[in-house]
């Protein structure tokens, strides 16, 4: 049998290696995946650099649209051939009080694909299908990889920020250019925050729909309702904290952040909030895909061949990606 050709890290701070190994089978609750695209995100940068708990090796890479190949004995409501999603959640525990609560997405005893589960940076993956989404037909299967975390994730972030009418971004990458539009969509002012003097980046917020664009120190036109940090900086925070209203919130929604510097306590006076978006509940995945069809959210997209992940990777890390970073397996 052709073997499973998959990008893997050996250990944290190493480059990924090309390795060749047997199809894994499915269990009889997984499906096996021949994957089409799998997105890349910051996450698998922390996984890379050992910043969050993963366990190596370990194949990274939770964005992954593919097509089913074998569904295990029993595993309903998937059919052989058919398009899914495999995200960041890869599993839950169903007895924790967080997954009685509903609140899965912070399982206690909870596997995250491409951190605890192989993932999608590779030809094969075997994935449990009560985790897996069917996806919109009107996305291609690269267009459709980001949405699996950049922009699912943001959603779950978007939603924790509440109904305010001023949203701001700080941070404008994969989950940030999806969630503007989202946000536009919803009749909402966007207001985007980039690296200081990043035009390009302003430019393409603009592009967007975002009423206002510049660099995440400078204050927006107007006292924001809520802000969404994506990109990994402490130093953020407080910034983002001055620049909502009282009873504002700043939602912190990525995995790792650098340490957060002091700040006066009146910044946070007003009852402004500060919190962070941990993983994601399937109700999150299967809502935002719907709504990622109905405002006809464009994804921007790079793609990289499978062999090229550390490229791609290294091209988010240095902020030169315009919008998602995606990994095609050759056929
Ligand atoms: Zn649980
Ligand atoms: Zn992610």
């Amino acid at each position: 049998m052709v073997p499973m050709i998959a990008m893997q890290i050996d250990a944290p701070g190493r480059p990924l290696r090309r390795v060749e190994r047997p199809v894994p089978r499915p269990s009889p609750h997984d499906l096996l995946v021949r994957v089409a695209a799998c997105g890349v995100c910051r996450t698998d940068l922390h996984v890379l650099d050992g910043e969050i708990p993963a366990r190596y090796p370990i194949v990274p890479g939770h964005e992954i649209v593919g097509h089913v190949m074998e569904a295990g004995a029993a595993v309903t409501g998937f059919a052989v051939g058919q398009r899914v999603g495999i995200p960041w959640l890869g599993h839950t525990c169903g007895t924790c009080p967080y997954c009685r609560a509903g609140q899965e997405n912070l399982c206690d005893h909870p596997q995250f694909t491409g951190a605890t589960r192989d993932g999608g940076y590779a030809t094969h993956v075997a994935a449990d299908a009560q985790y897996c989404f069917a996806l919109p037909d009107r996305f291609s299967d690269a267009e459709a990889a980001p949405l699996l975390c950049a922009g699912l994730i943001g959603w779950r972030a978007l939603r924790l920020a509440g109904e305010g009418r001023r949203i701001g971004l700080y941070g404008f990458g994969a989950a940030a250019h999806i969630l503007a539009q989202v946000a536009v969509w919803q009749g909402r002012e966007v207001y985007a925050f980039t690296r200081e003097g990043d035009e390009d980046g302003q430019a393409f917020a603009r592009s967007l729909g975002c009423v206002w664009a510049g660099g995440s120190t400078e204050s927006p036109p107007a006292l924001l309702d809520a802000a969404l940090i994506f990109a990994p900086v402490g130093a953020l925070v407080p910034l983002a904290l001055k620049a909502v209203c009282k009873g504002g919130r700043v939602v912190c929604a990525g995995i790792h952040m650098s340490d957060i510097p002091g700040f006066p306590y009146a910044d946070l006076w007003g009852e402004r909030q500060i919190l962070s978006v941990a993983n994601l509940t399937r109700e999150d995945g299967t809502s935002f895909l719907e709504v990622a069809a109905d405002a006809n959210v464009r994804t921007v997209i790079e793609t990289f061949p499978l062999e090229d992940a550390n490229d791609a990777l290294d091209r988010l890390r240095s902020g030169a990606l315009k919008g998602a970073a995606v990994l095609v397996p050759q056929s």
